[in-house]
């Protein structure tokens, strides 16, 4: 029988989860080896050091993976980038939505297991210090994707200001938490580009526009889909003054 059948009161609840996970749950998810350390949790450190970061050739503006023959081509642009206009200046994932990248923000977003954030961030922050100059030249304020308040109350956590409050932590790059998520949105997975943008219209919203004028952002979420969500974020915040808006996520699909 669950835990959860006898528990319901929502922190003694986890704790239990916690301390039952701690005591039993010692296999890594991906490769079922034994968890080695207290440190690691779900995913042990030899699988996370396998996830690859995305390599050439991929779109300069969106970060989305291009066959092999754009390799001769200095910055090139998929399809959608080249006749769409992208609100942000350029957006990157660290990795391809599947395999170990995809478990672990399972576990994060599903499982609501929040420690697995630190080695989660830990890729971010690695990929930052690799790769920054070429996403963005300073960052005034990272920005976490906000949940709306509906989404935050059952989750009890925004995954993207998770992973931004760890940079923060590593990195020394202040979060702002002034973008708000108004307007609730049905979730976007079965919509086609179109309807996402129509869908995230007017969600979002600026509480201090003050502090975001002149200001080199980089906005910060779990997975970039179709790249709806973070344009509309982009397009507040240019709106507000911000000078330029580049994006990161953990995933991306194909
Ligand atoms: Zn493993
Ligand atoms: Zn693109």
């Amino acid at each position: 029988m669950s835990s959860k059948t006898y528990l319901t009161y929502k922190p003694y609840r986890d704790f239990f989860n916690d301390l039952m996970n701690f005591i039993f749950a010692s296999d890594c998810r991906v490769c079922k080896n034994l968890l080695s350390s207290l440190e690691e949790k779900y995913i042990c450190k030899d699988c996370f050091s396998k996830i690859e970061f995305i390599k050439p050739p991929y779109c300069d503006k969106c970060g989305k993976i291009l066959v092999e023959s754009f390799k001769r081509i200095e910055k090139p642009l998929c399809r959608d980038c080249s006749s769409h206009k992208r609100h942000f200046y350029k957006a990157r994932a660290l990795g391809i939505y599947e395999g170990i990248l995809r478990e672990g923000i399972h576990i994060l977003k599903f499982e609501k297991k929040v420690g697995i954030h630190k080695p989660l961030g830990d890729l971010m922050v690695r990929y930052l210090k690799e790769q920054q100059r070429n996403l963005i030249s300073r960052i005034d304020f990272l920005i976490p994707v906000p949940l709306h308040r509906k989404r935050l109350k059952s989750r009890g956590f925004n995954q993207a200001q998770l992973l931004c409050e760890y940079i923060e932590k590593h990195l020394n790059l202040p979060v702002n938490l002034d973008l708000k998520r108004i307007r609730w949105t049905t979730p976007q997975m079965n919509l086609g580009r179109q309807e996402r943008l129509q869908n995230i219209k007017g969600a979002f919203e600026i509480r201090n526009k003050g502090t975001i004028s002149e200001k080199q952002i980089l906005l910060v979420d779990d997975i970039f889909t179709t790249g709806a969500t973070v344009e509309e974020c982009s397009k507040v915040l240019l709106k507000a003054g911000a000078k330029q808006v580049s994006v990161l996520t953990l995933a991306r699909g194909r």
